[in-house]
C-alpha cells in the first residue's frame, strides 16, 4: 500500500513528501529532474528519517512508468509533475500542453489501467481567471488566461470527463493560491531556474544581494497601497492540505470535488516587502515599473469549504513564511547545489 507522488522532488512535492511520510504514508515518488535535484531526495530523508521509493522518469514514457505501477501496490497518486512558468508557457504553449496535459492523460490511463482511481491534482487559483470576485469561492465562473493556466484548467476539465465515463474515481483538484516559505529545518525550499518570477524568492534573492532590486508590478491597482494583493501560504501549509486531501480520497468517497489551499487573507506586493524586511532586517530597494500583463489587482481565497470538508486550515502566519524563506536562502545561496548521486537502487 503506497502513495505514489508525481513531481515528487519538485517545491511542493519535497513539502509534501516530508509531510505524507510523517503522516505514516508508504510514498513512492517519481521525477524527471526537468525542475529539481537529486539532491532533494537526500533532504527528505534528513528530515524524516523514512525511506522511500524513487523513479527517475518521465510521466510521459508508458514503459517506465508502467513499471512503477507494476512494482508496487500504488492505492492513490498525488498529481503534482509539471511546468509552471506562465511566461514560458505563453511563448512556448506546445511544451506546456504536451508536459501538462499529455503527461497527465499517460498517468491517468495507466492509473485506469491498474485500476487505481483515487487522484488528488495539483491545480492552481489561476484556474479563476480575472473575472473572479474576492474571496473567491471553488464555485467562482473558471477561465484561463495563458497556456499554462488552459492546462490545468483542461487538465481539471479532463478528470470531470473521466468520472462522468466511469464513476469509481475519486479526485481532488486541489487549487493553491500562493505557496511560500520552506520546510523549517532550513533543508527544503524553493530555488527557480535562472531569475526568479515569483515574488518571495525575488525578494530573498535581493537581500541576499544576488539581484540588484526588486521591481514592483504597478502601484496604480485599486488596493489600498496600489500594489497587487494575493494571498500567500505556508508550503508546510499546503502540504499538510494534501495529506487531508489524500484522506479524503481513501474514504470511499467518489467524485470529482475541487477544494481552494489558501489563507483567506491577502497583503499586498509592498506588505510583503516590508514583512521581509522587517525578519531580516535590511532594507529591500525596490523600484515601481508597468503593471505585468494578465496580472489581477486582487486575489484571495475563500478557503471555507477545504475547512469544512477536509478539516484543513492554514496554520503559519505572514512572519513564519518571511522567516522560513529566509534561513532557506542564507543557509543555501544556490539552492540543491551537490554532487550527490543517485543510487542505483533508486534509479
Ligand atoms: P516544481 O517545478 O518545483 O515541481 C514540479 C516537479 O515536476 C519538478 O521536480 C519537475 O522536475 C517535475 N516534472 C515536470 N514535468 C515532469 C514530467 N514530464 N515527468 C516527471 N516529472 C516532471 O513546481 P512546484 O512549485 O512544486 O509545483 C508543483 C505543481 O503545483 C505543478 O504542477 C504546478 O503547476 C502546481 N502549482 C504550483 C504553484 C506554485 O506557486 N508553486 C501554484 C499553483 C499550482
Ligand atoms: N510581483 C512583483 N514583482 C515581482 C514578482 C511579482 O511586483 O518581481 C507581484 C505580482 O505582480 C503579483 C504578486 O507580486 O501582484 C505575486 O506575484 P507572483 O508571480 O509571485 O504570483 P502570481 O499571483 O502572479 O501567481
Amino acid at each position: 500500500m503506497a502513495i505514489l507522488i508525481t513531481g515528487g522532488c519538485g517545491f511542493i512535492g519535497a513539502h509534501t513528501s516530508v509531510e505524507m511520510l510523517n503522516a505514516g504514508y508508504d510514498i513512492v515518488l517519481f521525477d524527471n529532474f526537468s525542475n529539481s535535484q537529486p539532491e532533494v531526495l537526500r533532504r527528505i530523508y534528513e528530515v524524516t528519517n523514512e525511506n522511500l521509493q524513487f523513479y527517475q522518469l518521465d510521466m510521459r514514457d508508458k514503459e517506465r512508468l508502467e513499471k512503477v505501477f507494476m512494482e508496487n501496490r500504488i492505492d492513490a497518486v498525488i498529481h503534482l509533475a509539471g511546468l509552471k512558468a506562465v511566461g514560458e508557457s505563453i511563448h512556448l504553449p506546445l511544451k506546456y500542453y504536451d508536459n501538462n496535459i499529455n503527461g497527465t492523460v499517460t498517468l491517468i490511463e495507466m492509473m485506469k489501467k491498474h485500476n487505481v482511481k483515487k487522484l488528488v491534482f495539483s491545480s492552481s487559483a489561476t484556474v479563476y481567471g480575472l473575472k473572479a470576485q474576492v474571496p473567491i469561492s471553488e464555485s467562482s465562473p473558471l477561465e484561463a488566461t495563458n497556456p499554462y493556466g488552459r492546462s490545468k484548467l483542461m487538465v481539471e476539465e479532463i478528470l470531470r470527463d473521466l468520472y462522468i465515463s466511469d464513476n469509481e474515481w475519486s479526485i481532488i483538484p486541489l487549487r493553491y493560491f500562493n505557496p511560500v516559505g520552506a520546510h523549517q529545518s532550513g533543508r527544503l525550499g524553493e530555488y527557480p531556474n535562472g531569475t526568479p518570477n515569483n515574488l518571495a524568492p525575488y525578494i530573498t534573492q535581493v537581500a541576499a544581494g544576488k539581484l540588484r532590486e526588486m521591481s514592483i508590478f504597478g502601484n496604480n491597482y485599486p488596493t489600498p497601497d496600489g500594489t497587487g494583493i494575493r494571498d500567500y501560504l505556508h508550503v508546510t501549509d499546503l502540504a499538510l492540505g494534501h495529506v487531508k486531501a489524500i484522506e479524503k480520497v481513501m474514504s470511499g468517497v467518489t467524485g470529482v470535488n475541487a477544494y481552494n489551499l489558501g489563507t483567506g487573507k491577502g497583503y499586498s506586493v509592498l506588505e510583503m516587502i516590508q514583512a521581509f524586511e522587517q525578519i531580516i532586517g535590511k532594507h529591500i530597494p525596490y523600484s515601481i515599473v508597468d503593471r505585468r500583463p494578465g496580472d489581477v489587482a486582487i486575489c484571495y481565497a475563500d478557503p471555507t469549504k477545504a475547512k469544512a470538508e477536509l478539516g484543513w486550515e492554514a496554520q503559519k502566519g505572514l512572519e513564519e513564511m518571511c522567516m522560513d524563506a529566509w534561513r532557506w536562502q542564507v543557509n543555501n545561496p544556490n539552492g540543491y547545489e551537490s554532487s550527490f548521486e543517485l543510487e542505483r537502487s533508486w534509479v
